[in-house]
């Protein structure tokens, strides 16, 4: 092939997935090139909370919390539906662990216990109630990564704070402004940055190349093999040889319309990713003949649209978790209706928000509203609203509950009938309906000042009345070329395609349609990542 430049392994995409696969690879003896088609480094990964789920890990072990392969195995069949491969979810289990300590052993990166943050379907066989595999970052501080410090992706200025330090502070808890300041001075950084500051920083450490504004177009095949990759550089083609292998890393289709509407189960109207996730890895991976799974599929969440807040250029959207479990809340369908439990994880929410209406001929779940009591407005911040504040105008808002019908376009009967009904059982202390409260994760989000199922059950009862709109987002979608277990991508006759390797969103997730639990797609993402770098470092070219 035409050969501009030459690497061992060649790596597209600075997600997690991509880093983790240069660092095991370039460990293995490999000489490495990253691609990244953004001006910056990290992509989702980089603006996301940075939690990795990861069953039976050492920091669990450490806090007397018992796990084990078993639990894990079975956890992970109890959310299966047939859609997982277990010889998948076993490699899964068994890296995952021997990954984050051999990151932790060899590179900067650091995590730590989140502690107490379940599983998300903890009383499934082999969930966990009391967390034990959800792991934080340390904080990183970005002082030593010279002139990459201002080139990671950023989405709104990021505040130094945990993931855990986060989730105290929404009841009051936290570091004080001292501490604060201490570590903007210091260029401290947490969440997605640390975790990618801390990555890139070995991927530094171990002179990997790395290219930014590098747009990945083509493979280079010979019949099953790929030799190479073409890639759009300073407005030219770079023909790029890559003799141990590629790996695909570059993330989701989730700002690709056409593949959307073509392969997601139902609607998607508002990804919450860098918009340079659109598909480019499906498409080299469908004109090397991959198979391809789980294409149905996205992280799915429920979002706000926040009109007086800009992300990469676009009106922001905000993640919707604590706002929905709060109580004095419920949401409801477009006829007025609630039709889930509110306070369930944001993923398998997806699919009650996808619930199609045979006679309506519609999703009649889509858009929901949240709707909330003024007391509610006063304690809680919903989205880019603090509490008590004056009310945006994208908040609509009546002095009863019939005028706030009206005003989103509710059936008013059933919106007063709804609320009555949902009152008296959640001052009686359960839901019947829905069973919110039941687990221990809905509480997990809630009002914590208030006792047991008060976290998240109370009634709306303190006019004026408060709604905003749900839409269905996604956090990436998690279809794409199946691998076998050592991340080598598959072709239609079930043969490998010898030099081509996939990893993280760009693939066919290990969990199908399941989120085990907090950091459930960073997880498999850097496991992919670490089993594709040293799987391509010690193959025999
Ligand atoms: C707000 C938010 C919070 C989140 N929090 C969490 C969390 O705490 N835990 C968790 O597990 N998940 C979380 N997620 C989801 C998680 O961020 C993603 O699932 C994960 O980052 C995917 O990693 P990746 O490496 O596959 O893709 P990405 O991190 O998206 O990286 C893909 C990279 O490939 C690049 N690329 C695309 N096309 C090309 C091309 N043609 N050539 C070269 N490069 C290309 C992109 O620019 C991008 O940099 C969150 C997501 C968001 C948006």
């Amino acid at each position: 092939m035409r050969s501009d430049t030459t690497a061992d392994v060649v790596i597209l995409g600075s997600g997690a997935a991509g880093l983790t696969a240069a660092i095991a690879a370039s460990d293995h003896g490999s000489a490495v090139h990253v691609f990244e088609k953004a001006a910056t480094i990290g992509g989702s990964s980089a603006v996301s909370g940075g939690v990795v789920w990861i069953a039976n890990n050492h920091h669990c072990a450490a806090a007397g919390i018992e796990d084990s392969r078993e639990d894990a195995l079975a956890y992970l069949e109890s959310l299966s539906l047939g859609r997982i491969d277990s010889d998948l979810a076993a490699t899964f289990v068994d890296v995952g662990s021997e990954m984050i300590r051999y990151l932790e052993d060899h590179t900067p990166v650091r995590f730590r216990l989140l502690d107490g943050y379940p599983d998300y379907h903890p009383e499934h066989p082999g969930g966990k109630p009391l967390g034990g595999r959800s792991l934080d970052n340390e904080l990183f501080s970005f002082a030593s990564l010279g002139e990459w410090a201002d080139r990671i992706t950023t989405r709104v200025p990021p505040l130094p704070l945990t993931l855990a330090e986060r989730l105290a502070a929404r009841h009051g808890a936290g570091p004080d402004v001292q501490t604060l300041a201490h570590r903007s001075t210091t260029q401290q950084r947490a969440i997605g940055h640390a975790l990618i500051g801390a990555l890139l920083q070995a991927c530094l450490d171990r002179r990997i190349q790395i290219t930014t504004g590098a747009r990945a177009r083509k493979l280079v095949l010979n019949g099953n093999r790929v030799e190479g990759v073409v890639v759009e550089h300073n407005s030219a083609e770079l023909h790029v040889s890559a003799p141990k292998g590629v790996v695909l890393a570059t993330g989701g289709f989730e700002w690709n319309e056409e593949f959307v509407t073509a392969f997601l189960r139902g609607p998607m109207t508002a990804p919450t990713t860098p918009p340079d996730n659109e598909g480019d890895g499906l498409v080299m991976a469908m004109r090397a003949g991959a198979a391809l799974g789980n294409m149905s599929e996205a992280w799915w969440v429920p979002v706000i649209r926040v009109p007086d807040q800009q992300a990469w250029g676009r009106e922001a959207v905000h993640l919707v978790v604590a706002e929905r479990t709060y109580p004095r809340s419920i949401m409801v369908n477009r006829k007025g209706r609630r039709f889930t439990n509110e306070a369930c994880n944001y993923n398998a929410m997806g699919g009650a928000l996808h619930a199609f209406d045979p006679g309506g001929f519609d999703y009649v779940n889509l858009p929901a509203w949240l709707v909330f009591d003024h007391d509610y407005k006063l304690r809680h911040p919903v989205a880019s609203c603090p509490p008590g504040r004056e009310v945006p105008n994208w908040m609509p808002n009546g002095a009863g509950l019939r005028d706030l019908a009206r005003l989103i376009s509710v059936d008013a009967d059933a919106l007063e009938n709804t609320v009555e009904r949902f009152n008296k059982d959640a001052v009686a202390g359960h839901d019947p309906d829905f069973g919110r409260g039941n687990s221990v994760y809905d509480t997990f989000n809630g009002d914590h000042s208030l006792e047991g199922v008060a976290a998240t059950l109370g009634p709306l009862d303190r006019p004026p009345f408060y709604a905003v709109q749900i839409e269905m987002g996604s956090l990436g979608t998690k279809g794409g070329p199946r691998t076998d277990v050592r991340a080598r991508v598959i072709n239609l006759e079930g043969d490998v395609i010898h030099g081509l390797y996939a990893a993280g969103n760009v693939m066919a997730g290990p969990t199908g349609m399941a989120y085990p639990g907090a950091g459930g797609t960073l997880g498999p993402a850097m496991t992919w990542g670490f089993i594709a770098g040293r799987d391509a470092s010690t193959r025999l070219v």
